[in-house]
Formats: C-alpha cells, structure tokens, sequence
C-alpha cells in the first residue's frame, strides 16, 4: 500500500536525522512491501530564508494531501541567528504553531522508555528503575489554560494578572478517546491524572474520562491528582501505561517523564487528531550546536517514524521491526556521541542509520 509523507526536514540537524528516518522507513518498505513516497515542505528557518515566512499558505495545503507529516525539528540558535530578530508571528516556532492549528493536532504522544542499556543514563536510583519503565503521555494540546482568555490590568494601582482554565466536554472526550485507544495497543492501562479535587474543569475532566471508559471495559482506569502523579514518577515509574491528561498538566508532567529517561536524543513524539492523521517528530529541538557535524542521534525520529507506521498507517508489525531494530543496535554496542559510555562504539548519525536500517526483519 502507498502511503503519502509530508517531510518537513527542518532546521539544524533537521535534515540529518530526516534523512536517517526516511533511510529506514525505506528498508521498512523493500522488506515488507510497501511503498513511501515523501513530499518534501519547508518550515522553520528554512521557509523564512526561501519564502519570507515561517510556513506558506501552499505548505500547509501540501501537508493536509499527506497522509502523514514526518518532521526533524525547526529552529535556530535564539541568542545569534536572525531568524529571531524577526517579530515573533515571523519566527520558526510560528510556523509550528500554526500547523499545528490547520491540522487541529490537538493530541500530543511522547512515550518515555528506558532501555536496558541506557540505564546509566537514567538519574533514578537503580532500585527504583528495577527492570525499566515504559510509557506514554496523552496531553491534551490545544485547550485548557494557555488557550484561555487572559489579561493583565490594574486595580486601584495594583496589577492584577488573569488566566482561564476552560474545558468543553467535547475536548475532553476526544482527547481520552485518543487516550483509551492507545492504551488499548499497549498494556491496557491509562492513568488519568487531574486536581479534581480543586478544580471544576478537572471535576469534569473525571466526568468524561469515565465514560469513554465504558467503550473500553479491558482498559483499566484509575485517577491520580497531579501532584501526586509527578511524584509517582520518580518514586514508582514502573507503575505507568497511558497517562491522559489536560494541557499544562501534561506539558509539565511529560518533560518530567522525559528527564528521567536521561537521553534526549532518543524520544519520540506525535500529534494527532481525530483521524488517524498526525505530525511525527523527536522531543528535542534542532540542536544548531551540533548541527552539520554528522554527530546528531537520529533515534527519536527513527522512533517517530515507528509510531507514523503504528498509529497513523496502522502498521503493527512494521512499527515493532523499527524499535526492535533500534533496541538490537544498542545491545550491539553502538552509539551516538550523546548517549555514549565507555565499552561502548561510537558511531556518527548515518553509520546510525543505517544499522538500524539493516536489523530491519
Ligand atoms: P535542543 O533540544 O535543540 O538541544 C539541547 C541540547 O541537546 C544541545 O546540547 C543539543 O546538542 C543536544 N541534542 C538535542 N538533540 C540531539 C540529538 N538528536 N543528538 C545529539 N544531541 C542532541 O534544545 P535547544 O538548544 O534549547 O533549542 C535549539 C532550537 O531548537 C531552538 O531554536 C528551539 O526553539 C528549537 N526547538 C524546536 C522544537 C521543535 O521543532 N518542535 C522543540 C524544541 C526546541
């Protein structure tokens, strides 16, 4: 089956990892069967210096024909590249934000798996970590407090600042449908964590989340206040399949979740919404530190590009020969400079690639 993929490579190491990713969903093509075709879109800096503008009109159409959007990341150095002289609607980060309104992504995944050998990695004691963690954040992206009505104003000479916290039942719906059908590919456990013990929103964010739960009776449920949860994830990581939850909440709890991974380079990310369409991209930014040296880790777009196959073209089997790939490349010993430890093999992004691509089955 042919499946259309709209490439944004992006900025700094953008296109290197880009092309790692492509590399390998290519091998995942000959082996089983299928066929990609990319159509490359500009985004980022890199549609400012060839259009003027962080994302053209005609790039987001571009995108909506795709069946899927693969991305490296976009964005330069904030403190020295012109990019961001520009006012901020100009900037890469507003070409972003506004795919990601056309799109109406309003479903962010990003897993946090610890792989055995990058256990040294993980700043957790090694009792806690006990034989690793695997799991997923679901956080609602386009609702809640950052896109409540806010103002700041002055009464009677003091200044007094005010945001909104709003949830419709809708949005809450969708968001744990997306949430209980992951689960569902996975251990069949989503944790919904909420401060309902203060928050009206979050009293009907409870509400919603049990009902979409009776369309899913092997799904176990359970409720967790937010406080408690980003202690839980650094007391009993373990203990996590699926953790839904709104926008700030999920922002804050899934970059925790990330850290005690320990490596960056190496998680994965999309943005869906309600069909099986989504953006697929690393966690990390475009590293412009880095970029153009050949040292970038391409793993969290491999890893992307696996959940491209599982979630948006619904191809299992594929999606589990790209992280076993990745999984049997680390147990060989290699490495990107960013994750490696002595023993270990140092490799530069396309050596990555490619034996990654090669373990391909
Ligand atoms: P960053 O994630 O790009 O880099 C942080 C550090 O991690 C750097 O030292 C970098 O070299 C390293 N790193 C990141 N990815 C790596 C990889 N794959 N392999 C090896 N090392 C890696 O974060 P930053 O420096 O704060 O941001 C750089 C630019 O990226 C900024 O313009 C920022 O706005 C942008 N950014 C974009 C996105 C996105 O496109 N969604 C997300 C985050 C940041």
């Amino acid at each position: 089956m042919d499946h259309k993929i709209a490439v944004i490579s992006g900025d700094g190491i953008g296109p290197e990892i880009v092309t790692e990713a492509c590399k390998v969903l290519d091998k995942v093509a000959e082996v089983y069967g299928h066929s990609f075709t990319y159509t490359p879109v500009l985004m980022g800096g890199a549609s400012i210096d060839a259009c003027g503008v962080p994302l053209t009109d005609e790039a987001v159409e571009t995108t909506k024909q795709a069946d899927a959007v693969l991305m490296g990341s976009i964005g330069g150095n904030t403190a020295t590249s012109p990019w961001y002289q520009l006012p901020p609607d100009r900037r890469p980060e507003a070409g972003l934000l506004k795919l990601r309104k056309a799109l109406n992504l309003f479903a962010n995944v990003r897993p946090a798996y610890l792989y055995k050998e990058l256990q040294e990695a993980c700043p957790l004691k090694k009792e806690i970590i006990g034989e690793g963690f695997d799991m997923v954040i679901m956080r609602e992206l386009t609702g809640g407090l950052y896109f409540g009505a806010r103002e700041t104003k002055e009464e009677n000479g003091v200044l007094k600042a005010v945001d909104t916290l709003t949830y419709d039942e809708n949005e809450i719906r969708r968001i744990a449908v997306r949430g209980f059908d992951i689960a569902m590919k996975r251990r069949k456990k989503v944790t919904s964590v909420d401060k309902a013990n203060v928050l009206d929103s979050s009293r009907l964010w409870r509400k919603v989340v049990e009902d979409v739960a009776k369309d899913y009776p092997e799904v176990e449920l359970e409720h967790m206040l937010v406080d408690n949860c980003a202690m839980q994830l650094v007391k009993d990581p373990a203990q996590f399949d699926v953790i839904l939850t709104e926008n700030m909440f999920g922002d804050i709890l899934s970059d925790e979740a990330s850290m005690v991974t320990g490596s960056i380079g190496m998680l994965s990310s999309a943005s869906l919404n309600d069909t099986k369409f989504g953006l697929y991209e690393p966690s990390h930014g475009s590293a412009p530190d880095i970029a153009g040296q050949g040292i970038a880790n391409p793993i969290a777009t491999i890893l992307s590009a696996a959940m491209m196959l599982r979630y948006s073209f619904d191809l299992d089997k594929e999606a589990d020969a790209v992280e076993t790939a990745v999984e049997q490349v680390l147990a060989e010993g290699y490495r990107t400079g960013d994750i490696y430890s002595e023993g270990c093999t140092k490799v530069g992004t396309v050596k990555m690639g490619d034996l990654i691509a090669e373990h391909i089955k």
